[in-house]
Formats: C-alpha cells, sequence, structure tokens
C-alpha cells in the first residue's frame, strides 16, 4: 500500500500492529505479518510500562467517561494533580508547571521563559545536543542539517535568520574552561546555559558530575539561568525520577531553574511540560505563551498513571538495575567489536565498531531482521536501548546473544 506520509523518515520495513499482552505492559511487539520483536525502540523511549498496561488503559478510560477536553482558561482536576506530582517529585524549587503535548514544545516553553526571565537574549547550548525540531527549539540543536535552512548559531559566519528566536553559543561538551570564556565575552546577555544530563540522541552520554554542579556554579555567578532538558533521561527512565538528581544529588541549592519533560511521562500518551522555579515562572504572564491540547485531561490521567504505576511497581529501582545487568553480562561475555556500554539506568548505548566506524545501522538492521529485536541507533555508531523499565536479566540477554552474533556476521 502506497505511504501517503511526507517522506520525513529513514523508515524500516515493518509495519508494528500490537503488542503481545501483558499483566504488567508488553515488551513485544508484533508486525502485520504475525513477527514477534523485543521492542528497545520503545516509541522512542515513550512506553515505560511497556505497551497497554492494563492498569494505565484503566486509568484512561475512566478518565474518557469524565471528560475528554478543558480549555486551559479553565482548569480541571487532572492538570492540578500532575502539576502537583510534578512539583513534588522533580528538582526545581516551588516549582511552576506549564503542560505541552510534546517534547519540542517543552523546550520551546523554556527558551521563552529564559529569555523573559532575564531579559537577555543568549542561550548557551552544546556540541551534539537535541532538544527538538520546532524553530526555537531548532536554533539550540547542534546537527546543521537539520537547523541551517532555518536558524543559525552566532558564532557561524553566515548571516542572522530572521526566525532567531534567541541566539545560540554552542560549546564543547564537558567543557568547563569554554563555559567560563563564554561568560567573560558574552556574559551579561546570556539567559541560560541548557543542557542535557544525559546526551540521547548523541550516542548516550551521561554528564558528569563535575560538569553540571560546575555549569550550574557559573550560571549563579553571572546571573544566568540553568536548564535540564530531561525529556529522554527523566521520567524514571535513568532508575530515578530525575537524572539531574541522579548525577547531582538531592542538594536544593544544586537544583536548576527550568527542568522539561515528555516522551516517558505520559506512559505512551503525548504529552510535555517545563517546570520553572516560582520566582522565574512569574515572566510568563497572561498570553505569553499557550498551547490547546497542553493539560489535556486524558494526557494528564495517563500521565498520573504512569507515576502510581511506576511507583506501585518498584520500577525506578528495576530501571536503575538494567545498565550495570548489561554491563555484567558484557563483562562475562564479551563481544571483541563492542567498544563500550554506557549510559544511565534504562538509558543504554552499545557503541559497536572501532572508533569513526559507522556500522550501527547494519547492526541494527541485522538485530531487527535476524534476530527479532527492535533498537535505534544514535551517533552512527550506537546501538540504543530504550526498554521498557520493568525489563530485566532475559531481556538484556537475549539482546546481547543476539548482538554478538549480528557482530560476527557483519565482520
Ligand atoms: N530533547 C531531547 C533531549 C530529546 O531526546 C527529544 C526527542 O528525542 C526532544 C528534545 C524532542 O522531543 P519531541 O520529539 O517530543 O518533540
Amino acid at each position: 500500500m502506497q505511504d501517503l506520509r511526507w517522506p520525513t523518515y529513514a523508515l524500516r520495513d515493518v509495519t508494528l500492529e500490537r503488542a503481545e499482552p501483558h499483566e504488567r505492559g508488553g515488551m513485544r511487539v508484533i508486525d502485520s505479518a504475525g513477527r514477534s520483536y523485543l521492542d528497545a525502540v520503545n516509541g522512542v523511549g515513550c512506553a515505560p510500562l511497556g505497551h497497554a498496561h492494563p492498569r494505565w488503559i484503566a486509568a484512561m478510560h475512566a478518565q474518557m467517561h469524565l471528560l475528554s477536553a478543558a480549555a486551559n482558561s479553565f482548569t480541571s482536576g487532572p492538570q492540578q494533580a500532575l502539576a502537583r506530582r510534578l512539583a513534588e517529585r522533580f528538582p526545581v524549587r516551588d516549582a511552576r508547571v506549564f503542560l505541552g503535548s510534546s517534547g519540542t514544545e517543552a523546550t520551546e516553553a523554556a527558551i521563552k521563559l529564559a529569555v523573559r526571565a532575564t531579559g537577555r537574549s543568549i542561550i548557551v547550548a552544546f556540541e551534539r545536543a537535541f532538544h527538538g525540531r520546532s524553530l526555537g527549539a531548532l536554533s539550540l540543536t547542534a546537527n546543521t542539517a537539520y537547523r541551517h535552512p532555518y536558524v543559525r548559531c552566532i558564532d557561524e559566519s553566515e548571516p542572522a535568520d530572521p526566525f532567531v528566536v534567541a541566539q545560540v553559543l554552542r560549546l564543547p561538551w564537558g567543557d568547563l574552561a569554554a563555559v567560563r570564556a563564554a561568560f567573560a565575552t558574552h556574559g551579561p546577555r546570556i539567559a541560560g546555559a541548557f543542557v542535557e544530563p544525559v546526551q540521547g540522541e548523541a550516542g548516550v552520554f551521561p554528564a558528569t558530575r563535575d560538569f553540571l554542579v560546575g555549569l550550574h556554579g557559573l550560571c549563579r555567578e553571572h546571573g544566568a539561568l540553568l536548564g535540564a532538558d530531561e525529556i529522554q533521561c527523566g521520567s524514571g527512565r535513568v532508575g530515578a525520577w530525575s537524572a539531574w538528581s541522579r548525577i547531582v544529588g538531592d542538594d536544593p541549592a544544586l537544583y536548576p531553574d527550568i527542568l522539561w519533560l515528555a516522551k516517558a511521562l505520559g506512559g505512551g500518551m503525548p504529552i510535555g511540560v517545563c517546570l520553572a522555579a516560582s520566582e522565574l515562572a512569574k515572566a510568563m504572564g497572561k498570553g505569553t505563551h499557550g498551547t490547546t491540547f497542553g493539560g489535556n485531561p486524558l494526557a494528564c490521567a495517563a500521565a498520573l498513571a504512569t507515576f502510581d504505576i511506576i511507583e506501585s511497581e518498584g520500577l525506578l529501582a528495576a530501571a536503575a538495575a538494567q545498565l550495570p545487568t548489561l554491563q555484567a553480562l558484557a563483562a562475562a561475555e564479551p563481544h571483541a567489536r563492542v567498544h563500550e556500554v554506557r549510559g544511565l539506568g534504562a538509558m543504554i548505548g552499545v557503541q559497536v565498531g572501532r572508533p569513526g566506524e559507522q556500522i550501527g545501522n547494519e547492526i541494527g538492521d541485522r538485530l531487527m531482521r535476524d534476530h527479532g529485536i527492535l533498537a535505534t541507533v544514535c551517533g552512527g555508531h550506537t546501538i540504543r536501548l530504550l526498554l521498557p523499565y520493568r525489563a530485566g536479566e532475559p531481556e538484556l540477554h537475549e539482546f546481547w546473544q543476539a548482538l554478538g552474533r549480528a557482530l560476527e556476521v557483519s565482520a
């Protein structure tokens, strides 16, 4: 059948139909030919409970019978409850919450807040960063192929593009000396520094504690805001609600000023949120921002159910155990062509091939075709696993065995 969608994605030749049912959420998906796959793509990290968890379905079902939509000029119970839950679980002081529908929309909210709250226009972002594809968010995104038709950085020679909403200063990842130098030159114009505590699309690279704490200190020193993009690494994926807390610890003096989430937050329903300290959120007065679907009662109910299930089923601990489990399997049975197994919790990158060798796509295809495992490839060389949080030794063992065979064939 002809595909009538825009050709924006490199398509894999599989039509997914349903998940294998499971009382704690399905971890395997079935295609239109009836073939079953272990799903480590997970809607790119959007199904932390696996698919179709019965309690998650029941919560949405209950909400569907009450209210399908509520304009943001009103409020609704699920919105209020979700905002409170977010403020309780995430490391932002006296947080106020903007409710949206996607990751890139949450990044937009963060950019607008940083610019408005400081009255400054430059945002520091890092090499290899990914913050979304809408125009403002895109200006922070590193990949020039995604960004150049629309938005340019101030350190690039081409003329500024009229779409620029905030100017971006891109700096090397992990390089505090470069951040210090940027503040020395542009300090009074820098609104904030935005960072993924674990870079995802780049190839799964956790930031060090020293880098995050140093960045926080420099922002404080220069009156700039620290923004943590936890769209991929937040919502429990790394084995704690927040990757910032997992890496930096829970000292309120070191909290970021802005933190935003999407992906796993809704358990599969589209939602994106941005938290900011209350004194900063004041800058976002009436009419400064908005979105029709944001705070949709169904999406909020889905997110609340996701919180409840993750907590009652002990899924943070399960997620935390994934990386050490795979690293133990790798140590017991090393594969010569695996360069590194890294990440945090249930956000895992397995770098394959020699440095510079881009064999990720070939191995990803073999895993799918020959071994029934779906995984994304990021950074060109890294197989990324974003399994449901409850996945453990059996699934990781299945992956590790399959990877060994896929690497042998491709050698
Ligand atoms: N920021 C990060 C760190 C992401 O990983 C992503 C998506 O992969 C985004 C932003 C964009 O989110 P969305 O695709 O929901 O717009």
